[in-house]
């Protein structure tokens, strides 16, 4: 039995576009360090579509320092700190 537009958009909202599990029981989302190498300011944001799913700390230049031509590569913490091998670059944020 074919499933209606409306089921089908409530389904995509309800699981996680990562693990595919239930929205709110996977910690795909939950939000991040981000922190300056370059200053050392750090603030919470969302977890980006990118970052390795342990993430816990991404260490990335910020716009500020990006603007004053400083710049470093993107790095990645689990929560025990030790730091994530990243195959692919994340994006400047
Ligand atoms: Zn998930
Ligand atoms: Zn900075």
């Amino acid at each position: 039995m074919p499933r209606s537009l409306i089921e089908t958009l409530i389904d995509r909202h309800m699981k996680c576009v990562r693990c595919g599990a239930q929205m709110g029981t996977c910690r795909c989302w939950e939000d991040v360090t981000l922190r300056c190498p370059k200053c050392r300011r750090t603030k919470q944001v969302a977890k980006d579509i990118l970052d390795p799913i342990e993430t816990a700390t991404v260490e990335a230049t910020c716009n500020q320092c990006h603007k004053r031509g400083l710049s470093a590569p993107i790095r990645y913490f689990d929560s025990k700190g030790q730091e994530i091998e990243q195959a692919n670059a994340g994006s400047v944020r």
